[in-house]
Order: structure tokens, then sequence, then C-alpha cells
């Protein structure tokens, strides 16, 4: 590969326009194509399974702490798939999915990132970005309205998957985005939710689950429910109680909606478990054997966190699991 100098570098990172980033942590082998890949498929991507509509979500960029975000692994480790910037926060995305229903008619959205409720203090600590997209701005570009929304299912309820539920309007009430839409939540993280734990407290903003304990259109789900023929959800507590994980299929493929049982690509190792996980070695025990079925039965695994990739599919030597390819719903 080419040998470029710092001052190329550092330029280069300037007309990409990606900022705090150490040059020669970025340039290794792993990060650039990954990125370029990225900048070059800047529009938003959709497909038809079965009697489904999908539909990316894009609902903005942040940032979190690498070393929490890997766990107990190393950072000359970890920094080799994605790197840190200076602050060693690493850059993710929260990527939500719109389902279209052509048996029922309804428009699922599963989860809807972190909103606009932050004040300057928090949306400078993740460092929050709504420059490539907003929700809002990927629901016109699909031409959908959040009153098109009949069903959210919430994977889980930290700030970055259910934020978007509610803003503050011109008054300062915090008033519902979705006004026709029910809220799919499991009967054990709602629970979990509204009574947190201290260690977990701070990812449960009141902002968020306040409006939702006022509505009268929470829908407690058990495990592994069947929302309708084609679309389900697979059930793990690791992370936290009650989180879901929505399948997709239809036309002999399967599509999973991972969540933060697999936050980005390279989590794939076995032992690359979350920090924030609640109960990690729960994760460990559920990892496996999601894996195993995810290499057996082909899933296309969709990435609600990952800036750089969007679907993966897995390979496994029967020992270690790898990312085999990757894809855009565009490409599946
Ligand atoms: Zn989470």
């Amino acid at each position: 590969m080419l040998e470029l100098t710092l001052t190329i570098k550092i330029k280069i990172l300037k007309i990409l326009k990606i900022p705090n980033v150490k040059p020669d942590l970025f340039w290794n082998r792993y990060t650039l194509p990954y990125f370029l890949e990225k900048k070059s498929s800047m529009s938003l991507s959709k497909t038809t399974l079965g009697n489904f509509e999908l539909y990316t979500i894009e609902t903005g960029d942040f940032k979190l702490d690498g070393g929490a975000m890997f766990g107990v692994v190393p950072k000359t480790l970890w920094s080799r798939g994605i790197p840190a910037d200076e602050n060693n926060r690493i850059q993710m995305t929260m990527r939500c999915l719109l389902i279209k229903s052509n048996t029922t008619g309804k428009l699922y959205l599963i989860d809807n990132g972190l909103g606009t409720k932050f004040n300057e203090k928090l949306m400078k600590i993740y460092e929050v970005d709504f420059s490539r997209y907003t929700m809002e701005k990927s629901f016109h570009e699909h031409g959908f309205t959040f009153d098109d929304v009949t069903d959210i299912i919430f994977t889980h309820l930290h700030f970055d998957h259910c934020g978007g539920t509610s803003y503050f309007d011109e008054n300062g009430k915090n008033v519902l985005t979705f006004p026709n839409a029910t809220y799919h939540v499991t009967e054990s993280h709602w629970k979990t939710a509204t009574n947190p734990n201290a260690r977990e407290k701070a990812s449960f903003l009141p902002e968020n689950i306040e409006p939702l304990k006022a509505t009268d259109k929470i829908k407690l789900v058990g495990n592994s429910h069947q929302y309708e023929n084609g679309l389900s959800a697979i059930v793990v507590n690791g992370h936290t109680l009650g989180q879901q994980l929505p399948l997709i299929e239809g036309d002999g493929k399967k599509l999973c909606f991972v969540a933060d049982l697999l936050p980005t690509h390279v989590h794939v190792p076995l032992p690359w478990v979350m920090g924030y996980d609640m109960y990690p070695a729960e994760t460990l025990k559920e990892k496996e054997g999601f894996l195993k079925r995810a290499v057996s039965d082909n899933f296309f695994l969709y990435l609600e966190h990952d800036y750089y990739k969007e679907i993966i599919t897995l390979a496994s030597d029967g020992r270690r699991y790898t990312v085999s390819e990757t894809f855009s719903l565009n490409d599946i």
C-alpha cells in the first residue's frame, strides 16, 4: 500500500471531514476502506423481504467511550478494528428500521435513536451529530411521516434507543413524536426501566420514560413475541433484562435487528462483550447460541450502532466467528 506522509494523511482526513482522529490510528487497514465505503453510499437503503418492505432510518451519529464499548478487551486489540479519538471515544451511529407490512398494513419502527431532548452538555459529551441524517430526514426521504407509524418495537429503553419517542415543543412541553403508535416493550424490561438499579439508572432518562408511562398505548409483550406472520423477536437478557431482537423472515431469508447484543461488527468475537452490559456472563452464553444460529440459519445481521457497516453475515470455522460479507438493505 502507498506510504503517505503524516501531512498528507492530515490533509485527506480534513477533506473527508473526519475530525479528532489521530491520523495514524485511522490509517489502518481495517477502518479506512469501511469509511470510504460509507462515504460513497450516503443514501438510505431499502428492500423487500416477503410481505415486508424494509427501510433504513438513520437517526444521527454519536460517540461512546471505546473502553466501555469493549469491556475487558484491551485497547491495543479493539483499536485495530475501530479507531479511537483523542478522548478515547469511538464513532457510532443510531440506525433504526422501518418495516411496512403488506399483509396487515402496519408500519413498524424499531427504536428511534436518542432524539432531540439532550441539553448542550450531553450533546457535547456524546458528540451527537445530526449533520448526516436525522430521523425526520430519513422518514421524508422514504416518503413517510411520523403519523404513519402504527407500532414501535423497542429493543430496550436505554436513551440511545428510545429518545426519539418524544420531543420538547415550543412551550417546553414533552410531547409524543408518533401520535398514532402503540409501543411494544417486554414486560421484564419495562419493570427494569421503570424501577432501575443504581448501575443502570443513568441509561433510563426520566424525560424518555415518563411520557411512555403516561400513555395508555404501552403493550407489554412476553419472550419471543410474534407480532405477525414473519415478524417476531428473540429475547436476550445479558445487556439488560428483556432486550428484544426483532427477526423478519420472508423469501427464504432472515434478517435480525441485533441491537446491543452485537453493537458493531467488531463485537463479533465471542468474548468481546460491552462493559455496559448488566450481566456479561449471561451475554456470553446468549451470544454463543445466537452466533451459532446466525451462521446455520444464514441470518442477515442488521447493525444498529455500527457507523461503518449496515448489515453483515457471519462465518465460522467451528472455533471462531468472523464477518463473512457486508451488505446494505439494497443488496439483500
Ligand atoms: Zn443498550
